[in-house]
């Protein structure tokens, strides 16, 4: 876990004038054509910022289907938002021009999480880390563009030896994994969004390419947005955590808060649910059994067919985000009466007073 990160100030979200990128209750909306009748909230009234200065790891957990990915998808402008605006460096990014839009391609990088997507197989993995270097004019000349992508495969542990001049399944998981940060590192981007960067890699190889990521934020100063359904490296290398239900944040602030002391039950269900590496002590109860129903719920909160705490105002309106403290808020009505308020935003969680 990022420890000494977590002690910088300037690591917690930014106010509107000093962030690099910002949603401002963004909602995404699937389906409703003439094949595809029924909507689905794949993300529901989002607000976040991401600071200019300092930022620090922000993990978002959820499980598959919990809008996690959309919402990177709409950070990394792969889709636009029904509803709400998505702000990168004040501007709207569904109106910017043609440079503005290539800067803003550049400063924003994605990490996916299958890198085969990425690779061509019929082209030597130089092509990948080339392509960037061309694309956006990085070099002046060929000795220069290669001694970039030196340095951004040595700056994630790679040695230019094993890697450039072969097929990319000439390569292991890890390292094609690695490259793929090499490859959003030569862009010096402000704001890497990483998404499941480790599921597909072994566990021994999970650490290397974490410490990677972790590098860019610690040494580099870039933003990392870490998309995880895995709480363990979530706890690991963020800073600060958005936990996600059916679209909605439905507990957020700084990792050690969230997860040694969840305040949401799905959060609860989620951290009871890491298995312990005692093999004598149980593994934490299947999510999956937990389920008291099939689907979320269309009114109130979303999580009531689930909850063991369910209540009658549960199912009647969407709970707000209640502060629980300096660093964390949860969406639960179980915490209304103890509350220090609610907020409207992700951000205003680290801003005291609220
Ligand atoms: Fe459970 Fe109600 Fe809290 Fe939703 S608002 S998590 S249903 S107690």
């Amino acid at each position: 876990m990022a420890t000494e990160t977590l002690e910088r100030p300037a690591s917690a979200p930014a106010t509107d004038g000093d962030s690099v990128l910002q949603l401002k209750n963004v909602t995404k909306v699937f389906g409703g054509g003439i094949v595809r009748r029924k909507l689905t909230i794949a993300v529901d009234n989002v607000s976040m910022s991401i600071p200019r200065e300092n930022p620090g790891i922000t993990a978002i957990a959820g499980e598959s289907g919990s809008g996690k990915t959309t919402l990177a998808r709409l950070m990394l402008g792969i889709i636009p938002a029904t509803e709400g605006s998505i702000l990168f460096s004040g501007r709207d990014i569904s109106t910017l021009g043609r440079r503005e839009k290539l800067e803003f391609r550049r400063e924003v990088q994605p990490i996916m999480q299958d890198p085969f997507e990425v690779y061509n197989p019929f082209y030597k993995v130089d092509h990948v880390l080339m392509a960037p270097v061309n694309n956006f004019g990085l070099a002046r000349n060929r000795r220069e563009a290669r001694d970039l992508v030196v340095e951004s495969l040595e700056t994630v542990g790679l040695r230019h030896q094993e890697t450039l001049g072969r097929f990319p399944h000439q390569l292991s998981g890890g390292q094609r994994q690695r490259i793929m940060v090499a490859r959003a590192l030569l862009l010096k981007p402000r704001i890497i969004v990483a998404d499941e960067p480790v599921s597909m890699v072994d566990a021994s190889l999970r650490a290397t390419i974490l410490g990677s990521i972790d590098l860019l934020n610690k040494e580099l100063g870039i933003a990392v947005i870490y998309i995880t359904h895995d709480l363990t490296t979530a706890f690991q290398i963020s800073d600060n955590i958005m936990v996600m239900y059916r679209g909605s944040v439905v507990e957020t602030g700084r990792v050690e808060d969230v997860i040694q002391k969840p305040q949401h039950p799905y959060t609860q269900l989620l951290v009871e649910s890491i298995p312990r590496p005692d093999p004598k002590e149980r593994w934490g109860r299947d999510m999956a059994s937990q389920e008291t129903g099939s689907d979320a719920s269309d009114v109130g909160c979303r999580f009531a067919p689930r909850c063991p705490y369910v209540m009658s105002d549960c199912t009647v309106d969407m709970p707000p985000l209640y502060r629980m403290g300096d660093t964390q808020a949860a969406q639960c009505y179980l915490h209304r009466d103890e509350s220090l308020g609610t907020v409207a935003s992700v951000s205003d969680v680290f801003k005291s007073g609220g």
